[in-house]
Parts: C-alpha cells; sequence; structure tokens
C-alpha cells in the first residue's frame, strides 16, 4: 500500500520537499483485525502543529512515520466480530490508501445518511468545533452580535450559520471576493470584508458592527484578534479556536496592544480543543443532522483527488485557497 511520510519538520510554510510518499507491505488481517481502504482523507491546520519538535496539544508527528489524521473507509476484509466487509467506517490512519485495525479509535458511519466524506467535515470534527465552540464555549445568546475569522473556512461557515439560526448578527471575514460572496449568499450572514483590501480590520469592523460585538469567534489571531478586543461590547467573549495567522511564523509575532479592554470591558477569553468534549458528540450529531434536513446549513468542500497529492492540499490551507473543507479523495 502507499502511505505519505513526513520527512523533516517544516520551518515556516511547509513544502512538498517535507513529505514522501512511500510504497509498504500491508499484511492480512489477522485475528479480531480488519482491512480498511481509505476513500477519503482530511487535512486540517492543526496538523502543523504537530510538524515540530517539543509539546503542543497533541503529540508530535514523528519523522519517517506516516501522517495521521482523519479518514473515511471501507473494511474490504475482516477477521474482527464486530465489524463486516462493506463496512464503512472513520478513523485516525489518513494519508494512506489501507490500514489494519482492532477497532480502538474508529467508529462507523452511515453511508446512506449523508455523503461519506462529510464525516470528515460538518458532520465530524471541524463541525463539532464550531458547535462546542459556539454554544458550550461562547454560551451563544439569541440576539448576540457576533464576529467571526477565517469565516468561510471549515469551521468558521458552520460557526456563522450556527449564530444565524439563534438569531445573532454575524459579521465574517476572509480572503477572497469569492468566499464574500458565499458568506453572505449562502450562509446569509449580515456582513462580511475580504481582510486583504482593508488597511485595518479593527476599522472595518467598526463600520460593518457599529453598535459593537458580544462574542468574537477567532480562528486567526494577530491583526483580528486586535480588532475583535477593540470592539467588544461589555461583558463580550472570545472563543480561542485557532490562530492560523501564526502558525508557519519562525519567530513569534508581538501580542495585541490593546489587551487593557479584557479588564475596562469585563471580557472573558476562554481556548478549548474539541477532543475534550466528546460527551456532546451525540447532541451535535443529533442537532446538527436536523439542521442538515431542514435545510439551514450549506457547506462545502474544495476535494483534491489521489494519494500523493495530499502533502499540496495540506500547504495549500496557509495560502488560503480553498472554500469550505479540504479534502482528499483518495483516489478517482
Ligand atoms: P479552514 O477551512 O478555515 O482553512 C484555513 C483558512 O484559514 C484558509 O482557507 C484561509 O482562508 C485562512 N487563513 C490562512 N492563513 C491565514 C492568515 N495568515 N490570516 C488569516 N486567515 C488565514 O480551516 P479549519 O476550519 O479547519 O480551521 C480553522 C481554525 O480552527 C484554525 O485556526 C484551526 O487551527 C482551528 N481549529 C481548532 C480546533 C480546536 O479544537 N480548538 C479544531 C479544529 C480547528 P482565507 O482565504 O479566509 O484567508
Amino acid at each position: 500500500s502507499r502511505q505519505i511520510q513526513l520527512t523533516s519538520y517544516p520551518e515556516g510554510l511547509p513544502t512538498l520537499d517535507n513529505f514522501e510518499l512511500v510504497e509498504t507491505e500491508l499484511q492480512s488481517p489477522g485475528e479480531n483485525e480488519f482491512l480498511v481502504q481509505n476513500e477519503w482523507l482530511s487535512v486540517d491546520p492543526y496538523m502543523r502543529g504537530r510538524m515540530r519538535e517539543g509539546e503542543s496539544y497533541v503529540k508530535p508527528f514523528q519523522i519517517g512515520e506516516p501522517m495521521e489524521g482523519a479518514c473515511v473507509g471501507k473494511v474490504v476484509e475482516s477477521r474482527h466480530p464486530q465489524y463486516s466487509e462493506g463496512d464503512y467506517v472513520l478513523g485516525n490512519q489518513g494519508w494512506r490508501d489501507a490500514w489494519l485495525s482492532e477497532g480502538t479509535g474508529v467508529m462507523k458511519v452511515d453511508p446512506e445518511a449523508v455523503p461519506l466524506q462529510a464525516y470528515l467535515s460538518i458532520l465530524g470534527m471541524t463541525g463539532m468545533t464550531a458547535y462546542v465552540g459556539l454554544l458550550k464555549i461562547g454560551e451563544l445568546k439569541e440576539g448576540d452580535r457576533v464576529f467571526v475569522s477565517a469565516a468561510s473556512g471549515a469551521v468558521g461557515s458552520i460557526v456563522c450559520q450556527i449564530a444565524k439560526i439563534h438569531g445573532c448578527f454575524v459579521v465574517g471575514s476572509a480572503g477572497s471576493k469569492q468566499k464574500i460572496d458565499w458568506l453572505k449568499e449562502k450562509a446569509d450572514i449580515d456582513a462580511a470584508f475580504n481582510y486583504k483590501e482593508v488597511d485595518d480590520v479593527s476599522a472595518r469592523l467598526k463600520e460593518l458592527a457599529p453598535e459593537g460585538i458580544d462574542l468574537y469567534f477567532d480562528n486567526v489571531g494577530g491583526d483580528h484578534l486586535q480588532a475583535a478586543l477593540d470592539n467588544l461590547n461589555d461583558f463580550g467573549r472570545i472563543v480561542s479556536c485557532g490562530m492560523i495567522s501564526t502558525y508557519n511564523d519562525k519567530s513569534p509575532q508581538p501580542g495585541p496592544d490593546n489587551l487593557f479592554k479584557i479588564i475596562s470591558r469585563r471580557l472573558r477569553m476562554q481556548g478549548f480543543i474539541v477532543r475534550d468534549h466528546d460527551d456532546i458528540r451525540e447532541e451535535f450529531q443529533i442537532r446538527m443532522t436536523e439542521w442538515i434536513q431542514a435545510g439551514k446549513m450549506h457547506w462545502e468542500e474544495t476535494v483534491t483527488t489521489g494519494l500523493e497529492k495530499t502533502p499540496q492540499a495540506f500547504i495549500d490551507l496557509f495560502h488560503g485557497s480553498k472554500m469550505g473543507k479540504a479534502i482528499v479523495k483518495v483516489s478517482e
């Protein structure tokens, strides 16, 4: 089988040289094992955090080992009592075309309910991140004025729509005209701007949300966080989900110079990691499925075809060239 291994840790932006496609021999399943043929893989910004030595919130990827990540595949051979040929499963053995499992960390998924790759986006980790971050960490309230960065992305696009379902006023920022059009027309948010075309994110946010904001869902950090701090109302909340603008920094950027707003405006800022919230996975799946079936959710996917193109699909996350969730279809 084929797999993509990490050959070196990137310095700054990852490049194709950091990865290598390797052929390996895969055994047939032993007793209590099954063999999965991957169909869809996920590439995610958090993976960049695992491509360096030292502590992050997940252990680093190892040089010379296959990359990992969420994937959906079909059981093609089984000697396991609970998994049969033809079952579809969600696992964490991405970046390869096949894998053996004893069932640990694997969940069966229903290929009839939604297109299979939705288990990597809206019904998977990124949809759940939006749900947990906004409702549980952000304690979203009806009528809140919400600002979302990377608003057309896998997490951001779902955050925007959950906030709209709750009757909120929503402003989003994203990096292209196509993304801004999508946010206004499909996600139906109240205002959106292309941060690449403004000199002053804070001033633009003030124009679009003259009454201020109550909640900032941060995917980006940097100048967006600074702008949010400038515009948050008393008792506002910041949900720190990600800081993608810093992931490829070779040395740390200066922090916001307006942190005193946290005190003067009595703000609350809280980070979270989605995998700590498995207790609400079932609730999330039920409610999200209801919203999808009621036609209340739109989501985009950018599909790259071919396992060998996975590194490029991953690198593109940092160039903003993909709409919605970036996923890889393993083969034609
Ligand atoms: P996205 O689908 O949003 O893809 C990344 C997007 O980020 C790009 O498309 C690009 O869009 C934007 N971006 C890239 N570089 C910059 C930059 N320098 N400044 C501003 N925007 C930039 O990814 P996800 O939805 O998967 O992830 C969004 C965030 O959520 C990330 O920060 C990620 O780390 C975080 N996350 C956190 C989790 C948690 O448990 N806390 C779980 C999952 C994700 P554009 O064209 O708009 O610039």
